[in-house]
C-alpha cells in the first residue's frame, strides 16, 4: 500500500508533518460594501454583491457574530470587501479573537501599534499604466510608501495578459521595498478589452511565473505546481470548475456528487446574514474562474489523490505550505 511516509524522504516528511497538524478552517467576510476605488474587473462590484445586503453598522453585532463564527470552528478570518480598512473597528473585532488576514488596496495605512501582526495582502494589478487603466490610479506609489519593509505584508499581484514580459520589473519593485509577493491571474469579470487570457498567453505566463520564482525565491511566495494548476486549470487531468470548486459556501452547496471541499466554509456578506455563493464573484462563469485561493484550496482538499507518487505528494506539500505562509500559519 502506498503511504505518505513511503513516498517521502526525511526532509519532505518533516515538512509534511509541520503542515499536517494545521487543520485550517477559514471563512471569508465582506467587511463593508464601500471602497475608495472602483476597479474595472472588481468581482465584488461587477457582480452586484455590494447591493445584495446592507452593511451592519452596529459594532456590537459584529462582536457577537464573530463569537458565533468561532463556535462554528473558524480559525482563520479572511477579510475582504469593499475596502476593509474603511472600517478599522470591524477589523479589530476579528483581529482580537482570531488569526486574521486583511485584503486591501493599500491606500490606507494600517496602524501597526493597533494591529502589530495582522497579515495584510495588498492588491496590485500591474504597472502604473495598467493600474491607471483598470483602477484609476497608480496604487503602488501610495501602498509601497505605506507598507515598505513591513514583515506582515505581501502584494497580491493579479497578473493580466498585458503584463506578459513585464512581471520582473514589478517583482523587483516589490523586492526593493522589502515585502513579499504572491501571484494570481485576472479573471476579467467585466470583459475589459485585451484583458482576457488567450491559451498561448497562459502558456507564456506560466513560464514567466516559474522564472520569477527561480530568480526571486526570497520575495515570491509561490510554487511551480500552483503555476501549472492556475494556468492550465487542470489538476491530475481533471478540469477546474463548478463541480470541482472547493470554495463554495457550505449551507447553500447542493452539488451532487459532492466534491471535496473546504470544511464549513462560508462567505458572509456585510449584513452578517446573507451568504454569497463562493469566495469570489457571485455571477462569474466558473469555466473562466482564475481565482488563486480557490485553485490552491482545490489542491489542498484533494490530498488523497496526490498520494500516488513522490512528486505528486511534494507538489501537494508545496501548495499547502504556500497557503500556510500567506495566512501566517508557518513562517515565510
Ligand atoms: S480595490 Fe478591491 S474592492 Fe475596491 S474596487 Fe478595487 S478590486 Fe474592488
Ligand atoms: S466562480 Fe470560481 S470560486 Fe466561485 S464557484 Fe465558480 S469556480 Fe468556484
Amino acid at each position: 500500500m502506498i503511504t505518505v511516509s513511503s513516498l517521502l524522504d526525511a526532509h519532505w516528511y518533516a515538512r509534511y508533518k509541520k503542515i499536517s497538524k494545521l487543520n485550517i478552517r477559514s471563512s471569508i467576510y465582506d467587511v463593508t460594501d464601500r471602497c475608495n476605488l472602483r476597479c474595472k474587473g472588481c468581482f465584488f462590484f461587477s457582480s452586484g454583491e455590494h447591493e445584495v445586503a446592507r452593511e451592519e453598522t452596529d459594532i456590537n453585532k459584529w462582536h457577537r457574530f464573530i463569537e458565533k463564527e468561532m463556535g462554528r470552528g473558524v480559525n482563520l478570518a479572511i477579510l475582504i470587501g469593499g475596502e476593509p480598512t474603511l472600517c478599522m473597528d470591524r477589523i479589530e473585532a476579528f483581529y482580537k479573537r482570531l488569526p486574521t488576514f486583511c485584503a486591501t488596496n493599500g491606500l490606507i495605512k494600517i496602524d501597526r501599534e493597533r494591529f502589530p501582526d495582522l497579515m495584510v495582502g495588498i492588491s496590485l494589478w500591474g504597472n502604473a499604466e495598467d493600474e491607471t487603466t483598470l483602477r484609476g490610479k497608480d496604487t503602488f506609489k501610495i501602498s509601497s510608501a505605506n507598507y515598505e519593509g513591513d514583515p506582515h505584508t505581501y502584494y497580491l499581484y493579479t497578473i493580466t495578459p498585458k503584463q506578459l514580459g513585464k512581471t520582473e520589473k514589478i517583482i523587483r519593485n516589490i523586492k526593493n521595498i522589502g515585502v513579499k509577493v504572491h501571484m494570481q491571474l485576472l479573471s476579467n469579470d467585466e470583459g475589459v478589452d485585451g484583458f482576457s487570457w488567450q491559451p498561448e498567453e497562459l502558456i507564456d505566463i506560466r513560464a514567466e511565473m516559474d522564472d520569477m520564482l527561480d530568480k526571486y525565491p526570497e520575495t515570491v511566495v509561490s510554487c511551480k505546481y500552483y503555476h501549472e494548476i492556475i494556468t492550465t486549470g487542470k489538476m491530475l487531468g481533471r478540469p477546474f470548475g463548478w463541480m470541482e470548486c472547493p470554495s463554495v459556501t457550505q449551507p447553500i452547496d447542493k452539488r451532487e456528487p459532492r466534491p471535496r471541499r473546504l470544511t464549513n466554509f462560508i462567505r458572509w456578506a456585510s449584513d452578517l446574514q446573507t451568504m454569497h455563493r463562493c469566495c469570489t464573484s457571485e455571477t462569474r462563469d466558473c469555466s473562466t474562474c482564475k481565482d488563486g485561493a480557490a485553485h490552491m484550496s482545490w489542491v489542498m482538499v484533494n490530498k488523497r489523490d496526490h498520494i500516488k507518487t513522490s512528486k505528486d505528494l511534494q507538489n501537494w506539500i508545496e501548495v499547502y505550505e504556500m497557503f500556510a505562509k500567506l495566512y501566517q500559519f508557518i513562517p515565510w
